[in-house]
């Protein structure tokens, strides 16, 4: 056997997840290892939230260039080097890998390449082409392997059977697009691609998009995408596809009648399963659930008292920020540190059109949790930065205490959501009530107004509306 290099904590992934706990250990003094099998900042800054955004923001300016008759903004040939957006794409996922790995330097961070499996509960055994296997003994494990795309059946992925990140990663615009799975990775990408013009079918299994927003949310997103020329298919099963040299045609049982879709590209976008399959959990005893996900407590410790799980390989929203923030806690616990998750302030976003984002409690949520609640709603129509920037599909929720006022939530549907949600999560931390958020000044005109005018519409005395 080889000899086993002796270490305080190591981690497995760097992901969002993964990077974070290792600076975070490192910080309060840990000497850290972390393995990475693939490209450091693993899904978020790779092939996920990073790229989604870049392509996005290029479909959002091609849209907006080819002018605006309410505007009187008259433009013509407008076009896109759809090569120049994939290079710009590429350049800032390059930045940040980059900065990623300086910081992991930074902090003296040990980063391994290779793929890790548990050997021992204290040992992990890392192979890479060119080391067939070192082993790193441990005082503690974080396990941030995060999760990859769900393979449908009878949808084998190919050159024209695609996962989202094949959908990032696509040469040319396609003409024509399905998306299997009304998901936010699906909508996001419908978006993007809607805006450059590509004709995109949505298949979605159940009655609605985006399920895991309020449907008020949703209709807007879908309401606004179908004004882009998408095609929705809700009650849909994708049962087959048939790939040709230039195309592919879906078949899909829609609402018990079958459709077939013919498109250049179709985008599987139906879930992702956590890699939990091939790092020897079962076993050392790390307990999983039955879809995989890895049992953690409030610290994030699994059921191997030394060995902690974060990201999107556990129970809750696979989001970047959730995953982040898992990692901060469980280095801190290691580190002998008093410190506990809260799901409460983890938002939920969607950069659609518009964006939705969601934090803490809805109201139906709050009265299943035992407490009355109340709803204050603002439109963004009332809010004169929204007007200004034409944009003004949506509004803001706020959700409060009703003894005392306390703020627990909120829903957000509209221009620049996903910054503005960061305002409640701050108001919840916090403990703030709709008092203190209403008489907190915000700037004018800015969209931030409307969370003011929301916990002023709770307080009873609104300005801006009746
Ligand atoms: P990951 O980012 O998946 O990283 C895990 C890493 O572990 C990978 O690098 C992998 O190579 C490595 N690894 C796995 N097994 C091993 C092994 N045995 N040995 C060594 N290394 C291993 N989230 C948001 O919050 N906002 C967004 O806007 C957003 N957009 C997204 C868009 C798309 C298209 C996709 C696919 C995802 C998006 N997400 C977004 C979700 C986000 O990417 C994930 O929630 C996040 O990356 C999870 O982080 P993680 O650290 O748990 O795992």
């Amino acid at each position: 056997g080889d000899l086993a290099e002796e270490v305080d904590t190591i981690i497995i992934g760097s992901g969002p997840g993964g990077y974070v706990a290792a600076i975070r250990a490192a910080q309060l003094g840990q000497s850290v290892t972390i393995v990475e099998k693939g490209n450091l900042g693993g899904v978020c800054l790779n092939v996920g939230c990073i790229p989604s955004k870049a392509l996005i923001e290029a479909g959002h300016s091609y849209e907006k260039a080819q002018g605006n008759d309410e505007l009187g903004i008259k433009a013509e040939n407008v076009s896109v080097d759809f090569s120049k957006v994939q290079e710009w794409k590429s350049g800032v996922v390059q930045k940040l890998t980059g900065g990623v790995q300086s910081l992991l330097k930074g902090n003296k961070v040990n980063v391994v390449q290779g793929e890790a499996y548990l050997s021992d509960k204290d040992t992990v055994r890392v192979s890479s082409e060119n080391n067939s296997g070192q082993s790193y003994k441990f005082k503690n494990c974080i396990i941030a392997t995060g999760s990859q795309p769900i393979e449908l059946p009878n949808f084998k992925y190919s050159d024209r059977v695609i996962d989202s990140s094949g959908a990032l990663a696509l040469e040319d615009i396609p003409e024509k697009l399905v998306v299997i799975g009304g998901g936010y990775i699906g909508i996001e990408l419908a978006g993007a691609y809607a805006n450059f013009g590509t004709e995109v079918t949505v298949l979605e299994g159940e009655k609605r998009i985006l399920g895991g927003f309020e449907k008020q949310m949703s209709q807007l997103v879908q309401r606004r995408l179908k004004n882009k020329g998408v095609t929705f298919y809700t009650q849909a099963m994708a049962s087959g596809v048939e790939e040709k040299d230039d195309g592919v045609t879906v078949t899909a049982d829609v609402k018990g009648e079958e459709q077939k879709i013919d498109a250049d590209y179709v985008l599987v976008s139906v879930g992702r399963k956590p890699n939990t399959e091939e790092l020897g959990l079962e076993q050392i005893g790390v307990e999983m659930d039955d879809k995989g996900l890895i049992q953690t407590d409030k610290e994030a410790r699994t059921s191997v008292s030394n060995i902690f799980a974060i990201g999107d390989i556990t129970d809750g929203p696979p989001l970047a920020h959730k995953a982040s923030y898992e990692g901060k806690i469980a280095a801190e616990v290691i580190s002998g540190e008093a410190s506990a998750i809260d799901y409460l302030g983890i938002p939920l976003v969607a950069f659609s059109e518009p964006e939705l984002a969601a934090v803490g409690y809805t109201e139906d949520e709050a009265k299943e949790a035992g407490f009355e609640a109340k709803t204050s709603k603002f439109p963004f129509q009332a809010n004169g930065r929204a007007l200004s920037l034409n944009d003004t599909d949506g509004f803001m929720k706020l959700v409060t205490r009703k003894d005392d006022g306390l703020v627990i939530g909120a829903q957000i549907a509209g221009p620049s959501a996903s910054d503005m949600i960061a305002e409640v999560g701050l108001a919840i931390e916090a403990g703030m009530t709709a008092e203190d958020v209403a008489m907190t000044i915000h700037a004018h005109p800015t969209l931030g107004e409307i969370t003011m005018e929301a916990a002023e519409v709770a307080l009873g005395t609104p300005i801006h509306s009746m």
